[in-house]
């Protein structure tokens, strides 16, 4: 009966038994301890990929606003190649770079007005 129950509880947690089957799961859980215990770690599980998986409401206060500062800082190329070298084990630190400069210069409008020069050129 616990191998059964157990199978079915990833159903039984998302909600998506039938009825009945769903009643003889609860009403073996109440006596068993062990299935219990395997019920409320899948419970667990299930509400922090829940967690996990809903989109924050907006984004932290000030977090552009600290994006759009530390891209405006003079010396960023230095500063992004340090961490970078040795978070991806030495891989392309100067690609790395480069991807954070041209983010930077998005974020501060060139990025922009080159789009829309390029936008001028190829509509010729
Ligand atoms: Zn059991």
């Amino acid at each position: 009966m616990c191998t059964e129950v157990q199978g079915q509880l990833p159903a039984y947690v998302g909600r998506s038994l039938p009825r009945l089957r769903r009643r003889l799961v609860g009403l073996h859980l109440r006596r068993c301890p062990l299935c219990q215990q395997t019920f409320s770690a899948q419970r667990d599980l299930a509400a922090g990929l829940r967690a996990l998986a809903a989109p924050p409401e907006s984004p932290p206060d000030g977090l552009l606003d600290a994006l759009l500062a530390q891209a405006a800082e003079p010396g960023l190329k230095a500063r992004a190649a340090g961490p970078a070298r040795g978070a991806v084990s030495g891989a392309r630190p100067a690609l790395s770079a480069a991807l954070l400069v041209a983010g930077a210069a998005v974020g501060t409008g060139l990025g922009y007005a080159g789009w829309r020069g390029w936008r001028r050129v190829s509509r010729r």
